[in-house]
């Protein structure tokens, strides 16, 4: 942990019982100097669009915000308001999504556009409403209620999490302390600014109350909290032990048509993992090494090295073949490298395609 400065050092030696009075203004005014500028975000004193609130709380679930900035401003650009997003075939969306991975988001942010533009194109303005869309759980709900239409609740994310389990050194292990949380980040919320307090904290947690060395000695709230006052901040919040993850095999069959490059794909079935995504024809996925049989008759040629890839539940360890076919009427689609980017293939699909130099 970064020392603590000497301005803190008296303050820390005596933790305010929760909730500290003081701890959402000291850490409003520390938002209002220091707020990171983002495409979804609305400037200061500007009223935040629930679409684009909403846009960005799907996609930044599971992935980093420097890779949603880029990716939202062409999202944004190709589906400028709910009725776009809902009218666009869910192909499409799904292609436009390729690569951030967890596609049930986006099938469900497709589901949601629909629900919204049937009833006026207007989003809910409660946490409560917000909640019985697809795709959107308590935190979601919690931050476009805030954040787009200024309701008192509680947003709480990691970042939160993190903060509040360390001010107040929670020893309830997290997923069961989030219920904990919650209460403890609600009694903090203020009834004038319960946006400006949800961005706040995201912004304190992803540059001051880092995971792994939070700095303390730069930190607004150090005041109020018992991490950085016992200097053991870093050891919250404590995790239940994970389930180790199991590996599953499979194997993936990259056909190249020799007279120009193309690749053959075939649409995956709509429902399940990366349901309605392209990918390479290959067999099912299982927890014990065999042999898949191919698509079809070739002169197939297995690379030395798998491809591997880890989903939320388990690893994958796809070996690849790769065969120079001729033309003919395969099952599938036939897609040119040039264009392969912009269909809707999947991370660990693109790893494949990578590795047999097929784009
Ligand atoms: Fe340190 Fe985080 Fe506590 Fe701030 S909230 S004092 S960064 S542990």
């Amino acid at each position: 942990m970064a020392p603590v400065d000497s301005e803190f050092t008296l303050a820390l030696q005596v933790p305010e019982p929760r909730p500290a009075p003081g701890f959402t203004p000291a850490l409003l005014a520390w938002y209002d100097r220091h707020r990171r500028r983002l495409p979804w975000r609305a400037e200061a004193g500007e009223v935040a669009d629930p679409y684009r609130v909403w846009l960005s709380e799907i996609m930044l679930q599971q992935t980093t915000v420097a890779t949603v900035g880029e990716r939202f401003v062409r999202f944004l650009a190709r589906f400028p308001t709910v009725q776009a997003l809902a009218a666009a075939p869910l192909e499409a969306v799904l292609a436009e999504w390729a690569g951030l991975g967890y596609y049930a988001r986006a099938r469900n942010l497709h589901a949601c556009a629909r629900e919204v533009a049937a009833k006026g194109g207007r989003f809910p303005d409660t946490a409560e409403g917000l909640a019985k869309l697809p795709g959107i759980g308590d935190y979601t709900a919690g931050a476009i209620a805030a954040i787009a239409f200024g309701r008192p609740v509680a947003a709480v994310d990691g970042n939160a999490e993190r903060v509040l389990a360390r001010c107040h050194r929670l020893e309830e292990p997290l997923p069961k302390a989030k219920p904990t949380l919650r209460r403890l980040t609600q009694d903090l919320v203020p009834a004038d600014r319960p946006g400006d307090f949800a961005q706040s904290l995201m912004d304190l947690g992803s540059s001051v109350c880092l995971p792994r060395a939070p700095l303390c000695g730069r930190c607004p709230v150090a005041r109020w909290c018992g991490g950085a006052a016992a200097g053991d901040a870093q050891r919250y919040p404590l995790k239940a032990e994970k389930a180790e993850r199991p590996t599953r095999f499979g194997t993936a069959f990259v056909a190249i048509r020799a007279r120009d490059g193309a690749v053959l794909l075939r649409r995956r079935p709509p429902k399940g993992l990366l349901g309605g995504m392209m990918e390479v024809p290959g067999g099912d996925w299982a927890e014990i090494e065999a042999l898949a049989k191919p698509p079809f008759a070739a002169d197939w040629r297995r690379l030395n090295q798998p491809v591997e890839h880890t989903f939320t539940h388990f690893h994958l360890v796809l070996a690849v073949e790769v065969a120079k076919v001729g033309d003919f009427a395969a099952a599938g689609e036939w897609h040119q490298r040039a264009h392969i980017a912009h269909v809707g293939v999947p991370t660990v699909f693109m790893k494949v395609l990578r590795a047999a130099g097929a784009v």
